[in-house]
């Protein structure tokens, strides 16, 4: 390697290449004509195929010299700058995940090879047109009312709102000018000066906090804890402003898609234009634009889902994990990554600022902010005169209850009130479909699903069975598939559309409105809806965990759990922890703006202490019981622990593997870990493959990933077994 200086290659000389292709190790091959840079984006030669790589050093050259081939060409993105390897290597070493997949994640941008590419836009031209017609006036209007701006034939067309080829005939006459300009075009500059709120004193000093933490450049995270409606984002919009102004870039992931456009909207009134999106609601044109100009420096602030942390930020200052402890930003199939957990890691790569902001925190983050590694900062109240709600037990031991119904007196007086008020009432119930069970009255049997060990869902606006596992639907039988009885089916059990079935029943006038991911195709439909639930659509809204996540219902007053008691069933050992967040989220969207809210929690168990706590509204109290009990058992955060799941066509053979690996564990041994299992998965069978679990823990500061991969590394995958390893897992399906 000589030339220009350590980082740029001559052509001819060798370099190693990383691949998205998995083979697990860097290939050599010839830089290209022209020389290329360390991290270079290029394409070489594997085989027949072409394929996408970053140069990731110089070449071993260990391998017969005259077979070497070159780099075909090199990609016109910027180069990966050495802080993105750093972290895709340390990503790919902590989750224990081959770099060619970690890459992948990395480049997930379509048509990152093309050459630049061009499309047609249209501009105010010199000409005038040949006669005038009131839809060429329109058009004419729209670009002078725009100045200098150029639009796509569709979008000019569309605000216009003519036809296109009343633009085509005026590009003829030359009133309007056709041009071919490059499809990547940079983002509008944000303005951290347009349109700030007020703060309250407690925003205000929390603003200012994070804002110096901002301008020092330097790596910190900050737990920013306070109640929904207190004005977190308000004030993390701030740091925003902060990064902004000393020149870097900021990311703000939030954990749903549905709640991306109600925080553009937001992002439009303080900064004056749009930011940057990434998540799969995106088109596949200006996702490669967004990873292109987030390259360049021209994306100043991208709003995206956990994958946006994988974007190759120029010069990224600030990175906002909102709703932090939402199961959603841990990344369940293929690379399984805790997007919060990555975010850390990045920004200190970077020497850049974390907020992770809940109203609920992870017991992670509450207890690193224990044990000192990470800042906090507390907003106290309710913006305004918003104020919590009153929050009680309905202990359903006492009410008396019809069969096949869930909503008890006091819960339907509470129900009436608000109605006669004309003020909004939540049900919740986290349960998609109508029934969570379909069993024959004839034989008992209950329909599952053909190729999991899961039970068939009712979703009878689908009029279908579905298995919320793999996905499957299949129409409702009227013949129970087991005894072949006719018309003997019947539902058992809950789900949000049986429940909106028995609210309009109890309150024939009430318009009631349904919120659950499933009946909605599209994330603007959903939003549009919600938009419409806001301002006052319905009385009853029926809702399933999609609603707890910060949406604004300033009619809302009264919120109703269907069966508080749902989340503590199940062994999972962050149980407690969940409900107590979901509770409290769902109970945050009552009396968020003048009229006080109330939250009745439908309980057979008032008196679990979980039930207790959430009601008491003591959350140090709850945070530190929770953290004493995992402490005592070792458990995360407290102690280490991967999961295992092995899976095969054929159940014997999985768990001959996972036999097979209990015995042979010298090299966690060695580390003090302990293996448990093999048991089969709760949930045995998916898609056809038996899956068996195996659990491993550890202590806290043991070097488990090494050990793990020493110990994995000792057995041969044959035939059909798959093995997954999941390191700090949060579900244990
Ligand atoms: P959180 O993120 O904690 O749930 P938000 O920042 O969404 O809270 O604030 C809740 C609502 O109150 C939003 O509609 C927000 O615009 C409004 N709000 C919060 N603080 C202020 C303020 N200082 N001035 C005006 N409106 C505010
Ligand atoms: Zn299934």
């Amino acid at each position: 390697m000589s030339g220009k200086s350590a980082e740029f290659f001559d052509e001819g000389s060798l370099v190693g290449v990383l691949t998205t292709q998995p083979l697990d190790r860097i290939l050599d091959y010839k830089a290209p004509e022209g020389g290329c840079w360390l991290g270079a984006f290029v394409e070489v030669p594997l085989g027949p195929r072409k394929v996408l790589g970053v140069v990731w050093g110089s070449g071993v050259g260990d391998y017969d010299r005259s077979k070497i081939r070159s780099v075909i060409r090199v990609l016109d993105a910027a180069p990966m700058r050495a802080e993105m390897r750093e972290f895709l290597g340390r990503a790919a070493d902590y989750t224990l995940t081959p770099m060619s997949a970690m890459l992948r994640l990395a480049t997930r941008a379509p048509g990152l090879g093309d050459a630049p590419s061009m499309r047609l836009v249209y501009r105010l031209g010199n000409g005038a047109p040949d006669r005038m017609t009131p839809a060429r006036e329109k058009v004419l209007a729209v670009l002078e009312d725009y100045g200098g701006l150029s639009f796509t034939l569709k979008e000019l067309a569309e605000m216009a709102g003519v036809g296109t080829s009343v633009v085509k005939g005026l590009v003829k006459s030359g009133a309007v000018r056709e041009e071919a300009s490059p499809r990547d075009t940079p983002y509008p500059r944000l303005d951290p000066d347009h349109g700030g709120k007020k703060l309250t004193t407690d925003q205000a000093r929390g603003a200012m906090v994070l804002r110096e933490a901002v301008r020092s450049q330097t790596y910190g995270t900050t737990l920013l804890k306070g109640v929904t409606g207190s004005g977190k984002t308000e004030v993390y919009l701030e740091a925003v402003a902060e990064c902004l102004r000393v020149g870097r870039q900021a990311l703000v992931l939030l954990p749903e898609i549905a709640l991306t456009g109600e925080f553009i909207d937001r992002v439009e009134a303080r900064f004056g234009v749009k930011p940057a999106e990434w998540h799969s609601g995106v088109t596949l044109t200006e996702r490669r634009r967004c990873w292109k100009m987030v390259g360049q420096g021209e994306a100043q602030l991208v709003v995206g889902a956990r994958s946006a942390l994988f974007l190759p930020f120029r010069n990224l200052g600030l990175i906002v994990v909102d709703e932090e402890h939402d199961t959603s930003y841990k990344q369940e199939d293929g690379v399984l990554y805790n997007a919060r957990d990555m975010t850390v890691l990045r920004a200190s790569l970077n020497a850049a600022k974390v907020v992770l902001a809940s109203a609920t925190p992870s017991l992670e983050s509450w207890a690193n902010v224990e044990a000192g590694k990470y800042a906090r900062l507390t907003l106290e109240s309710r913006f305004g005169p918003a104020v919590l709600p009153q929050m009680r037990a309905i202990d359903m031991r006492a009410e008396e209850l019809p069969s096949a119904t869930w909503i008890s007196p006091t819960l339907r007086r509470a129900v009436q009130a608000r109605i006669e008020k004309s003020e909004q009432s939540l049900l919740f119930l986290n349960r998609r479909g109508y029934a969570p069970v379909t069993l024959c009255r004839a034989c008992g049997a209950q329909i599952g699903c053909d190729d999991c060990d899961a039970r068939m869902v009712e979703h009878r606006f689908l009029k279908r069975l579905m298995c919320h596992q793999c996905g499957e639907t299949k129409p409702m039988p009227t013949v129970c598939p087991t005894c072949e009885a006719e018309d003997r089916l019947a539902p058992v059990g809950p789900g949000v559309e049986r429940l909106a079935e028995e609210a309009q029943t109890a309150f024939p006038d009430a318009r009631i409105a349904i919120l659950s991911s499933d009946l909605y195709g599209s994330g603007r439909a959903l939003k549009e809806h919600i938009a419409e639930i806001a301002e006052g659509g319905c009385d009853i809204i029926i809702g399933t965990q999609l609603v707890a996540k910060g949406h604004n219902f300033p009619l809302l007053t009264l919120v109703g759990v269907i069966d508080a008691d749902l989340g503590l069933q199940g062994s999972d050992l962050r149980a407690a922890e969940r409900t107590f967040q979901l509770m409290r989220q769902v109970a945050g969207r009552a009396g968020r703006a003048e009229a006080p809210g109330e939250a009745l929690l439908q309980t057979f168990q008032p008196e679990h202490s979980v039930i207790r706590a959430i009601l008491g509204g003591d959350e140090e109290a709850f945070w530190a019981a929770e953290a004493a009990e995992r402490k005592a058992a070792g458990v995360p955060p407290y102690g280490r622990m991967a999961g295992i799941v092995i899976s095969s066509t054929e159940a014997a053979q999985a768990f001959d593997l996972g036999n097979e690996m209990a015995r042979n564990d010298m090299p966690l041994r060695r580390i003090g870990a302990q293996v448990f299992g093999p048991a089969p998965a709760p949930i045995a069978r998916v898609r056809g493959r038996h899956r068996v679990r195996l659990l491993v823990k550890a202590e806290k500061g043991a070097p488990l990933q090494q050990a793990l991969a020493q110990w994995v590394g000792q057995f041969r995958l044959k035939g059909e077994l798959r093995l997954a390893v999941d390191i700090d897992p949060q579900s244990f399906l």
